[in-house]
């Protein structure tokens, strides 16, 4: 069985003189401790696709399995115990509580689990350690860069244990150097944890090693094939 299957996904916002297929008669399948790079160009389709991997949205058509279970026959509650449990999302814009440290943004998934306080404010810490920002646990988020921001924001999708963690280009408000070493890092989560990793990049160049290539254009995906060794591009 596959760790991630759509079967026939449509989506279809609007209707009669607006309506949009953001996606039409998507298949796609993928194994536990994949790594999907998606790229196309803006309004192809992408976001919406990470949408419905999580949930956040239902499609229109067709049906989704995640991790064994069918997700469009939950109901919202369903949903977001599902997503709690399974999916660490990562978005461009970070969405850190800026008043708040680092380390209770990240521990926020906890509270939603049930976690006590303590083992809270200790696993959050680990996963600050994790990314790099072990001395900035206190600081507001509000205090933090850009790339620390998304490092705190990585920290908080992965805090709970997720098997698919989905990323909507993490980078785009990053410079490169620091794009590398978020990149850099995602890649060793999915080393380490054997985690899915459905990353969204708006950067053609970004290719890594055994990574599965997904093109989306105007709601309807093709994979490339897989990038090997000695395949030009910008590995961080
Ligand atoms: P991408 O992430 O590749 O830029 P999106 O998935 O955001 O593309 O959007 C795909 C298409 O669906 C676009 O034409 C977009 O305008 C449309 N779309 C996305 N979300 C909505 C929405 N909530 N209502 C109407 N149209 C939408
Ligand atoms: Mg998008």
């Amino acid at each position: 069985m596959s760790h991630i299957e759509l079967d026939g996904i449509g989506r279809l916002f609007g209707r009669g003189a607006t309506e949009v297929w953001a996606l039409r008669d998507v298949h796609l399948a993928a194994e536990q401790g994949d790594f999907l790079l998606v790229k196309g160009a803006s309004g192809a389709g992408k976001t919406t696709l990470l949408n419905l991997l999580s949930g956040l949205d239902a499609p229109t058509h067709g049906t989704i399995e995640v991790a064994g279970k069918d997700i469009t026959g939950l109901n919202d509650k369903e949903l977001s115990r599902f997503r709690n449990k399974h999916i660490g999302y990562v978005f461009q814009a970070f969405y850190l509580e800026t008043r708040r440290s680092a380390r209770e943004n990240v521990a926020v998934p906890l509270v939603f689990a049930g976690v006590p306080a303590a083992e809270r404010a200790e696993r959050a810490t680990r996963l600050l350690e994790r990314v790099g920002l072990a001395d900035k646990v206190d600081v507001p988020a509000s205090n933090l860069s850009a790339g620390q921001r998304q490092r705190v924001a990585l920290a908080r999708a992965l805090v709970n244990g997720p098997e698919l963690l989905l990323a909507d280009e993490p980078t785009a408000n990053l410079d490169s150097k620091t794009s590398r070493e978020i990149l850099a890092l995602i890649r060793e989560v999915h080393e380490q944890e054997q985690v899915t990793v459905v990353l969204v990049t708006h950067d053609k160049e970004v290719v890594f090693d055994g990574a599965r290539q997904i093109w989306v254009d105007d709601g309807r995906i093709t994979e490339h094939e897989r990038v090997g060794s000695g395949v030009e591009g910008a590995q961080p």
